[in-house]
């Protein structure tokens, strides 16, 4: 029998036609034309997106640059900060509706999402408390005479930002919080898979008090709209999460005015399991560094790496625990894992399914889509794959859906050469009782965000970047705030 969720009335869909967000107003696509999304919990229409183009990207572009020459960038450090608890207040206060617009929008389970609460408002007042911390410095100089010579910043201007699917509801506030706590102005391109949560945190500030024209959302796809802001002459700086081939055409974009871009991207990040690990603690938490997110995470650690001695402890250890993982449907308060966010998605994964067990990889657990219940909805169940190599497409090529692929190694030196045999640089964790094992780990892996016995863990105080082909610049940390500014070298003769 099928079991159904009724889902709570949400105000915010009582409308189901979304216009961009421009100016504090709602407003349609110039040319009239909409987009669909679906929710993929059961594959229902959801609700109809305004379509960006060209012409409505400029007419953001236009509203964010007048706002930023206005009065909002000379608001004083201290206002800024007020201004940005009473955003923190109207967010917690409206928390549970954004988590539940994410739920329906991009299927992460209603369980998951409602656990962002508290990591988000710290993001906001981490950003809020960096809106009375930057500034220049005075600095001695040798010139000849006498004179006086410091650094002042400014903030950048209009700041351009184009985020993916999987976690809209932080996503946003990396360049949000940046954006606030500068004096900069934004114009923001929610992924055409999730748009609704950017949407209503959009109408949301306004009501806090950021002035209208400071946040603007363009809604619609990314050849067009995204197309369109990362190659307008008038935005400063591009902030893209996103994909690497996305990330490629960006930078390529950004040439036209020389903007600054921070291009956070892909990852197929090793995941490493010595002998000496506790399994205890290695078994669910590799599992999970994997699945969390149904695998629509960047830094998940889909290649684990497990010491040839225990590999067959390991393994089966590892596809019990997999096969006990609740999939459900989103709304199911029992839920741990839910769909991949669409039909398209399901089918790419389905496919790489097909690939590893074409490339001789041993299915341990899965490799298929939900059916009964969920049949509707996107869903695939948790799949490991075990006796993989390095080589194969499924160790090599990012699939971003809940696949883990298990490849045994010999030696330390031999494990940590396979971790960094990837051109991706996101993320990567080892699980060791031995601390040389574990900081060789740490120096040798080059990867931006590395964990030992643990997995995916975040602190907006640390921030993180990706190097090699997962991209650069930095999300949160105190180098977060300093890509929305620009330095002025000030020199004042005394005489
Ligand atoms: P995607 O690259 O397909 O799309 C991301 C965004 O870019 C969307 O808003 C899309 O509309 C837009 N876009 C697409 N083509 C464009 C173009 N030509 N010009 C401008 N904009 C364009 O990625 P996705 O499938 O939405 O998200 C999944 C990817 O994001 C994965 O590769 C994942 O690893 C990555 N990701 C990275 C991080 C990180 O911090 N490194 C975080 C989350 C996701």
């Amino acid at each position: 029998m099928t079991q159904t969720f009724t889902t709570p009335a949400v105000k915010f869909l009582e409308k189901r036609e979304k216009d961009h967000f421009i100016d504090g107003q709602w407003r349609a696509s110039l040319s009239g034309e909409t987009i669909q999304t679906f929710s993929p919990g059961d594959g229902q229409l959801l609700a109809a997106l305004a379509r960006g183009r060209k012409e409505d990207i400029e007419a953001a572009v236009a509203v964010a640059r007048r706002t930023f020459e206005g009065s909002w960038c000379k608001l004083t450090p201290h206002d800024r900060y007020t201004l940005m608890l009473k955003v923190a207040d109207v967010i917690e206060k409206n928390f549970e509706e954004l988590s539940l617009l994410d739920t329906l929008d991009m299927g992460a389970p209603l369980t998951r999402t409602r656990a962002m609460k508290k990591g988000l408002l710290q993001t906001i007042t981490y950003f809020a408390a960096q809106a009375m911390n930057w500034g220049g410095m005075s600095v001695p100089n040798s010139l000849p005479g006498s004179f006086t010579t410091f650094t002042l910043k400014a903030p950048i201007g209009v700041v351009g930002s184009i985020t993916p699917w999987n976690a809209p509801l932080v996503s946003m506030w990396w360049t949000m919080g940046g954006i606030l706590a500068t004096g900069c102005t934004g114009v923001i391109k929610p992924s055409e898979e999730a748009s609704l949560s950017t949407l209503r945190t959009a109408e949301l500030l306004v009501e806090a008090g950021v002035p209208p024209g400071v946040i603007n959302v363009v809604t619609g796809l990314g050849a067009e709209a995204g197309a369109a802001l990362s190659s307008h002459m008038d935005v400063d700086r591009i902030m893209f999460t996103g994909s690497t081939a996305t990330g490629r055409e960006i930078i390529r974009s950004s040439a036209t005015n020389m903007k600054r871009v921070n291009v956070e991207l892909g990852g197929k990040s090793p995941d490493i399991v010595f002998a000496d690990a506790d399994l205890d603690k290695a078994v669910p938490g590799a599992a999970m560094g994997v699945f969390n997110n149904s695998g629509q995470i960047c830094s998940a650690g889909t290649r684990v790496f497990v010491e040839r001695g225990i590999q067959e402890e390991f393994v089966a250890r590892f596809a019990e625990f997999t096969k006990e993982i609740r999939v459900a449907h989103p709304l199911d308060p029992q839920a741990q894992l839910g769909p991949v966010v669409s039909r398209r998605q399901m089918e790419r994964v389905l496919d790489y399914v097909t690939i590893g067990k074409e490339e001789g990889a041993q299915l341990c657990a899965g490799g298929e889509r939900i059916g009964g219940e969920l049949a509707e909805g996107y869903f695939v169940a948790p799949t490991v794959f075990a006796n993989a190599n390095n080589d194969m497409r499924i160790a090599r090529e990012e699939i971003f859906g809940p696949v883990a692929t298990i490849i045994p190694f010999d030696s330390v030196d031999e494990g940590l050469k396979l971790a960094n045999d990837t051109e991706y640089g996101l993320g990567g964790a080892v699980w060791t009782s031995n601390l040389s094992k574990a900081m060789k780990f740490v120096h040798t892996v080059k990867a931006g965000k590395l964990w030992v016995n643990c997995y995916g863990h975040q602190d907006q105080a640390m921030g993180f970047s990706g190097t090699k082909q997962s991209g650069y610049g930095m999300k949160g940390g105190a180098a977060h705030i300093e890509g929305f500014l620009y330095e002025k070298s000030v020199c004042i003769n005394n005489d």
